[in-house]
């Protein structure tokens, strides 16, 4: 899959919107035989799914293919004592990783209301940023505590890229 392929994909290109009208269906069986033929293990076909076309069972599935190492990373130094921390910072490096458009302003980089239009304050351009008070603040813990095993997440974080990576090279989009 080369970088029209790619653009094929995603939901907000032209050409899909294009192609869409014309041959909806081809297109995702394109799609599926792309993914089908490039050799992908599961986490990468599940990882571009996700990605790419906002597929919500590859996102579980993703999620369930990392829980272990994920708990590996965890392991190396302690287990938290905190309830269900290490699925939020699963939960919350998938997104990161994933989405990067801006859920605020939709990607716009402004917030319209009737009578002004302002800059978006949680992206820049409509790339979402995310910081520690973001992250501890969708995993509803406290920037302490997210502080606290920053490393760890940062280690989530590198390992979901490094597939992502992979996926890339294998469809040929590097
Ligand atoms: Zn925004």
């Amino acid at each position: 899959m080369k970088v029209d392929l790619l653009s094929l994909i995603l939901p907000k290109s032209s050409s899909f919107e294009l192609r869409e009208n014309h041959h909806n269906r081809t297109t995702a069986e394109d799609i599926n035989h792309i993914l089908g033929t490039s050799n992908l293990n599961r986490k990468e076909y599940n990882l571009l799914l996700m990605k790419y076309i906002d597929d919500n069972s590859s996102r579980s599935s993703l999620f369930d293919e990392l829980f272990d190492e994920t708990c590996e990373i965890f392991l190396k130094k302690e287990m938290p004592k905190e309830q269900g921390l290490i699925r939020k910072f699963l939960n919350t490096a998938i997104v990161e990783s994933v989405v990067e458009r801006c859920f605020v302003c939709n990607g716009t980089g402004v917030i319209k209301t009737t009578s002004s239009i302002e800059d978006c304050v949680h992206c820049n351009k409509g790339m979402f940023v995310y910081d520690d008070q973001v992250r501890s603040h969708m995993m509803k813990i406290s920037k302490k505590v997210f502080l606290k095993y920053k490393k760890q997440y940062n280690q989530i974080i590198e390992k979901i890229n490094q597939i992502e990576i992979s996926a890339l090279s294998k469809i040929g989009d590097t």
